[in-house]
């Protein structure tokens, strides 16, 4: 650990560093009020920041405050969140804005364990609220952190175990500052993510590197070799006519409550498109074939269409460019 007398320049150098060169051009972090942090890290969980900046402002524009999402339904949520994947998130959000309106009164909590109490929201985005809403001095440990931590302490074991993380946390513990949260963390979020990255780290532009006892840092952090992908074949129809198209309600748990192209059990030989797309350690091809309506499916206008999980999206508009159903709805 680094030793207290040090902790100070440790700060000095990494919040200089931080602003010099932090990621600017974050919406969450230029006005970080608790509603829009509170969105921001929900759709962080599981997507990249450059994909999610565009679409946390048109959130805000649709959504503007808690109540605007808990008054919402759970279609109109759901459509907004289109495209993002990990639909879950976007239903545990609405969950989570109706419990904030009902049971806090519309106010966020700022203490990690009554966050953790919300739908959705788990250790690390509880304490990540905590400290960019907040300004609460915690361990906040996504894969940025843990990795600058580890090398920063040479730490050779597994992070994945719970005696890993354990002894990350206390790292990451012992370097808190007193005042500051927001600052602290993303300081060291965007360190890890732009200098002590992913495979080999930029030692040399590192403000941190008199602090480092790292002898191998492009070994550390010590985690569990990744799993195999998985391919599986997915074969779903398609009913359209030159304006309708015929969907099914997810009835979970993928994509519940979305509507998506129907299983398809009795193919044709040649299906009309293919595409592929990832899910977890799956890789997926879907096949679509056209196939006439079904009585138990809902016809939806082409032009007007519900939220769709993006693959089906996507496969249902390479279908109909196949087919010369475009915008004009001409076969
Ligand atoms: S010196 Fe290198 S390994 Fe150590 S914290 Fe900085 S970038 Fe990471």
């Amino acid at each position: 650990m680094i030793d207290r007398t040090k902790l100070q320049d440790f700060h000095t150098a990494l919040h200089t560093w931080f602003s010099l060169n932090g990621r600017r051009g974050l919406p969450w972090r230029d006005n970080p009020t608790p509603y829009a942090v509170l969105v921001s890290e929900f759709m962080l969980q599981q997507t990249t920041v450059a994909t999610v900046i565009p679409r946390f402002n048109n959130w805000i524009a649709r959504f503007p405050d808690i109540h605007s999402v808990a008054n919402a339904s759970e279609a109109m949520v759901l459509k907004e969140w289109e495209g993002l994947g990990y639909y879950s998130r976007a239903r545990n959000l609405h969950r989570a804005a109706k419990a904030i309106a009902t049971e806090h009164g519309g106010t966020i909590p700022f203490d990690p364990a009554t966050l953790r109490n919300l739908p959705g929201i788990g250790r690390y985005t509880a304490s990540a609220i905590a400290a960019f809403a907040f300004e609460k001095c915690l361990p906040v440990l996504d894969a940025n952190i843990i990795r600058l931590i580890a090398r920063l302490e040479n730490f050779t074991k597994p992070v994945s175990t719970s005696q890993g993380m354990a002894s990350i946390e206390g790292f990451a513990s012992a370097l808190l500052p007193e005042i500051g949260g927001r600052i602290h963390t993303s300081a060291l979020m965007d360190l890890g993510s732009m200098i002590c990255r992913a495979g080999t780290p930029d030692c040399l532009s590192c403000p941190l590197r008199s602090f480092c006892k790292a002898d191998n840092p492009a070994l550390l952090p010590v985690t569990p070799p990744r799993k195999k992908t998985t391919e599986v074949v997915e074969v779903r129809f398609l009913a359209v006519t030159p304006t309708t198209v015929y969907l099914l309600q997810s009835p979970g748990p993928r994509w519940k409550g979305l509507w998506i192209l129907p299983p398809c059990t009795n193919p044709g030989e040649q299906p009309i498109v293919t595409i592929t797309h990832a899910i977890t350690r799956f890789k997926v091809r879907l096949e679509l074939h056209l196939a006439a309506p079904d009585p138990h499916l809902t016809a939806f206008p082409l032009d007007n269409l519900p939220a769709m999980p993006s693959p089906h999206r996507k496969a249902l508009a390479m279908a109909l460019e196949k087919i010369h159903i475009g915008s004009t709805g001409h076969f």
